[in-house]
C-alpha cells in the first residue's frame, strides 16, 4: 500500500491563501486584523517561534507587534501589558509566548487575557466553551490536526480515533474537538496515556491514530491496522552524525514502518508544525471578525 502523505506544509499554503483573501476583504471594510505577541526573556527557541509568527502575519497583511520584555520582568508589569492590549481595539488577538520565566505564574497571565482575544485558545473560558461545543477559538495545534484530516479527505466522522497523549495543549483538546456532534468531528474517541496498560490494544482497533507524546516510536507498525490514518504531532531531536547540525527531527511514530501499512500519514517535519502557525493566523482573523460582529 502506498500511503497518502498528509503534508501540513502544502495544506498551510492553501489555507494561508484563503486567509490572505479574507484579510483583504476585511481591509476593504476598514478592519485590519491585529496580533500582539509578548515575549519575556531570551529563550532562543521562543525567539524563533515569535519571529516565524511575525513573518506569517506580515505575509498575510495582519498587523503584528512583538513586545519583548527582559527576563526579570515582574508578573505585575507583564499583567499590566496584557491589560493594555486587552483594552486596545487595534489588536484582536494576544499571544503570550510560553514558557515564561519561573518567577511568573503562567496560569495567572494566561487567565488575564480577554477570552475574546485569546487566539491560542488556552483561557479556561475557551477550554470550557470547546468542551460544550461552542468555542470562540480552537487551540492552534489541535485545530490544525482537524483541518489536516478534513482537507486530506479523511473525515473522522463515525471513525474510531485513538489519541495517544493527554496534554492540555494537544491530547485533551483534539479528543474534545473530534468527539463533538458536529460536521468534521463526530468520531468515537479513545485517549491513551502513561496510565494505559496496553496501548496497542486500542491503537490496533483505530481508524485514525493521533500521536502526541514527545517520544520517538511511541507508535510502531505492529501497533496499527492496515489502512490506518496517522497524524504525528511529535517533534523530537535524535542524534544523526550524517547531518551537519548533528541531529534530525522525528515524530512520535515510526514513520518508515507505518507508511507501509497506512492509508495516510503526516510527516515530521512538514506535518502538524506548519499548521499550528497557520491556525494562529486563522484565529486572529476570526478574532477581528468577532470584534466587529462579522459571522465566519
Ligand atoms: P506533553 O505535555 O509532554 O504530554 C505528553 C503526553 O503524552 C502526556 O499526556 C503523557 O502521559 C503522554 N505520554 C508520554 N509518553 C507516553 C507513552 N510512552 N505512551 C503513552 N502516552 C505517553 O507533550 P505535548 O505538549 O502534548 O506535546 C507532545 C509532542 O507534540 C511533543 O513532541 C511536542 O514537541 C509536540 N508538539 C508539536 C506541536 C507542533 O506544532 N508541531 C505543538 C505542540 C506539541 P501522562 O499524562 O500520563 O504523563
Amino acid at each position: 500500500m502506498t500511503a497518502q502523505i498528509i503534508s501540513g506544509k502544502e495544506l498551510s499554503k492553501e489555507i494561508r491563501a484563503e486567509l490572505k483573501d479574507e484579510v483583504e476583504q476585511l481591509k476593504e471594510k476598514g478592519i485590519t486584523p491585529g496580533l500582539a505577541v509578548i515575549l519575556v526573556g531570551e529563550d532562543p527557541a521562543s525567539q524563533v517561534y515569535v519571529r516565524n509568527k511575525a513573518k506569517a502575519c506580515e505575509k498575510l497583511g495582519i498587523h503584528e507587534i512583538t513586545k519583548t520584555l527582559p527576563a526579570d520582568t515582574s508578573e505585575e508589569d507583564l499583567l499590566a501589558l496584557v491589560e493594555k492590549f486587552n483594552e486596545d481595539p487595534t489588536f484582536h488577538g494576544i499571544l503570550v509566548q510560553l514558557p515564561l520565566p519561573k518567577h511568573i505564574d503562567e496560569s495567572k497571565v494566561l487567565y488575564a487575557i480577554d477570552p475574546l482575544k485569546d487566539v491560542d485558545g488556552f483561557h479556561p473560558v475557551n477550554v470550557g466553551k470547546l468542551m460544550i461545543g461552542d468555542p470562540y477559538f480552537l487551540p492552534c495545534t489541535p485545530h490544525g490536526i482537524q483541518e489536516m484530516l478534513l482537507r486530506s479527505g479523511n473525515d473522522p466522522a463515525r471513525k474510531h480515533v485513538v489519541v495517544v497523549g493527554r496534554s492540555n495543549i494537544v491530547g485533551k483538546p483534539i479528543a474534545n474537538i473530534l468527539l463533538q456532534k458536529k460536521e468534521g468531528a463526530n468520531a468515537t474517541v479513545t485517549i491513551c496515556h502513561t496510565g494505559t496498560d496496553d496501548i496497542a490494544k486500542y491503537t490496533k482497533d483505530a481508524d485514525i491514530v493521533i500521536a502526541a507524546t514527545g517520544w520517538p516510536n511511541t507508535v510502531t507498525a505492529d501497533m496499527v491496522k492496515d489502512g490506518v490514518v496517522v497524524i504525528d504531532v511529535g517533534v523530537n531531536r535524535v542524534d544523526d552524525p550524517s547531518k551537519e547540525r548533528g541531529y534530525r527531527l522525528v515524530g512520535d511514530v515510526d514513520f518508515e514502518g507505518i507508511k507501509e501499512k497506512a492509508a495516510a500519514i503526516s510527516p515530521v517535519p512538514g506535518g502538524v508544525g506548519p499548521m499550528t502557525i497557520t491556525m494562529l493566523m486563522k484565529n486572529t482573523v476570526r478574532a477581528a471578525k468577532l470584534a466587529h460582529g462579522i459571522e465566519d
